[in-house]
């Protein structure tokens, strides 16, 4: 493979030397009749086109400042509606939620938890409506199937004056589940796990 050497640039592609033009062309439409200014009206021009100067500088520094600001976004009517319908629909659903809560603790605190309590007649022993059921920690939990209250042995004494051993010992008219047993770590852990909290 031969190696072509490099053409060297021709005459024409060099641009040769721009001319300088000396000669000054007269602009026209120049009034030359008129008088020259007097230096003292030089000076007062000069002075105001740097008064005008100096304003329009200001404008100019102030508009490039407002630039800078944040804007406040602007919301189109649709978007303004359907915001207000969201906070509307939430209010609402928080305010269902809050009387669902308290219709189901008011329905807890007036059950009396024995089977039966739906239907025409109460259970003749008095067995409870609780289904109770033993997890792997070992702990009995239970939940009334007439109302949903549940019962783990960390309750507090409830508004009929019984803790959870008063339910506990009561007979249920359901058979006790297991989960079987497993061993922990922290068993006592385990049993205060055992159990999901409502906040
Ligand atoms: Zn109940």
């Amino acid at each position: 493979m031969s190696i072509k050497p490099i053409k060297p640039a021709s005459k024409e592609e060099v641009s040769p030397e721009t001319p300088v033009s000396t000669t000054v062309e007269t602009a026209e439409g120049i009034d030359t009749s008129k008088q020259p200014l007097s230096t003292d009206a030089l000076l007062a021009l000069i002075a105001t086109l740097t008064q005008q100067n100096a304003e329009s500088n200001a404008k100019l520094a102030e508009a490039i400042l407002e630039t800078t600001k944040p804007r406040e976004i602007l919301k189109t009517k649709q978007q303004i509606a359907t915001e207000e319908n969201d906070r509307l629909f939430f209010e609402q659903s928080k305010e269902l939620r809050r009387r669902q809560k308290e219709t189901k603790q008011r329905e807890q605190l007036q059950c009396d938890h024995v089977a039966g309590s739906l239907g025409e007649t109460k259970d003749v022993h008095q067995r409870t409506s609780i289904v109770w059921h033993r997890t792997d920690a070992q702990v009995d939990i239970g939940i009334c199937t007439t109302c949903g209250r549940l019962f783990h042995p960390e309750d507090q004494i409830d508004a009929q004056g019984h803790d959870y051993s008063y339910w506990r010992r009561r007979g249920s008219f359901n058979r006790i589940s297991a989960a079987g047993v497993r061993q922990f770590m922290n068993p006592l852990k385990a049993q205060h796990d055992s159990f999901l909290r409502d906040s």
